[in-house]
């Protein structure tokens, strides 16, 4: 339960240290010359400090796609293999964000265009929807060679690349970052590393505190710059991030979120519905979510569980199903190794064949049978 919690609220998350250079700065070491390590040079092309920052990760509101488009993509070149694992990867942005990836042959239209070995130097995407504009036979994405890299580092570049590509710019740019740069070391590495002047590293890495709305810095983002560890004046640096992090995943739902559901049809396994999809009442203000052996229901306005049934020590293996006859059961295990799934909770409703649960406007949950209530988490069993 404490786990949901803290995903449905800000999340508090520990900074992680990278102590993997303590000493030596060597952004040459970092970046081969066959480009198996790309730098993003997203910020060289689009200025940060001209877009409106908004709440929870670095995102922005313009220029958004709209929720539950179809984004046609297209490569410009590569070969079938490296494709397939670009869709593979990117795909994953899409558990969370309500919109469709459709890819079309090269000679088609497609708001977004990839290239890996064609186009300026490193890795970089146009900013959201804005690919979709201006001259659109113009490449839009740049991955680089990924043959040469290993998994996570592909991971890292596709997932980050159509971050951008999304609308998210990157998360170091929050204002709330609270890295502690050790100034003239990272006016030297970047120097070297980019040729970039004090001017471009103040503006590209370091940014000013602005007044705008934030929630969490999160540097767990698949949006944040790698920071060396030597780099800081704390020694904490910000490692190489090859998933989504919790904060992406969230941030990225609120502004791309999917239709609000309310029904659970009869025979559903409830447990399963990832929350991104989760079950809410038409008016979005309740949630019904199952964790830890217990299904539940919050009043998203201020947090709070107005409802609670299933029993957490039995969370092993825990599920909770609206079976075929009626009933809603929840069943789980004490322990790991063996034992029996116990049922640890049931509303007792088996006479209702094929009834339907509805999450309604004011937070109850009702078993709807034939048109009538036959159960209800505020009155039980009628
Ligand atoms: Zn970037």
């Amino acid at each position: 339960m404490k786990e949901l919690k803290i995903l449905l609220t800000s999340l508090v998350l520990v900074f992680s240290s990278c102590h993997s250079d303590e000493n030596t700065i060597n952004p040459k070491s970092i970046l081969p010359e066959d480009e198996t390590a790309l730098i993003c040079t997203f910020d060289l092309r689009e200025n940060p400090n001209n877009l409106t920052l908004k709440p929870n990760a670095a995102i922005i509101a313009w220029p958004r796609w709209q929720t539950g488009q179809t984004v046609k993509i297209k490569f410009l070149d590569g070969d079938a293999t490296v494709q397939e694992k670009v869709k593979r990867i990117a795909s994953e942005w899409t558990e969370y964000a309500n919109l469709k990836f459709e890819y079309v042959a090269v000679n088609e239209y497609a708001d977004i265009r990839i290239g890996f070995n064609v186009g300026s130097y490193g890795a970089w995407s146009i900013l959201g929807m804005k690919s979709a504009y201006g001259n659109t036979d113009e490449q839009s994405m740049r991955l680089g060679p990924l043959t040469a890299a290993n998994e996570a580092s592909v991971r890292r570049t596709v997932l980050h690349e159509f971050g951008h590509a999304l609308g998210l710019i990157h998360e170091n740019a929050s204002p709330v970052a609270t890295i502690k740069w050790d100034l003239p070391k990272v006016y030297k590495y970047y120097n070297e590393l980019n040729g970039w002047s004090k001017e471009e590293v103040d503006e590209f890495v370091i940014k000013s505190p602005e007044s705008t709305n934030y929630t969490q810095y999160d540097p767990l983002s698949i949006m944040h710059y790698y920071v060396p560890a030597s780099l800081t004046t704390d020694g904490k640096g910000v490692n190489e991030m090859s998933e989504l992090s919790q904060t992406d995943q969230i941030s990225i739902n609120k502004w791309y979120p999917f239709p609000i559901r309310s029904i659970i049809e009869s025979g559903e396994r409830i447990d399963a519905i990832p929350w991104m999809k989760s079950i809410k009442s038409p008016n979005g203000r309740y949630s019904l979510g199952f964790s830890r052996g217990c299904l539940y229901i919050i009043d998203l306005t201020n947090e709070t569980f107005i409802w609670q049934v299933g029993d957490s020590t039995f969370s092993r293996f825990s599920s909770c199903y609206l079976e075929l006859n009626g009933n809603i059961t929840i069943q789980g295990q004490r322990s790991l190794t063996g034992g029996i799934k116990h049922t640890t909770w049931s509303s007792d409703t088996s006479e209702f064949p094929g009834a339907s649960l509805h999450l309604q406007d004011d937070g109850d949950l009702q078993l709807i049978y034939n048109g009538a209530v036959k159960w209800s988490s505020k009155n039980g069993k009628m």
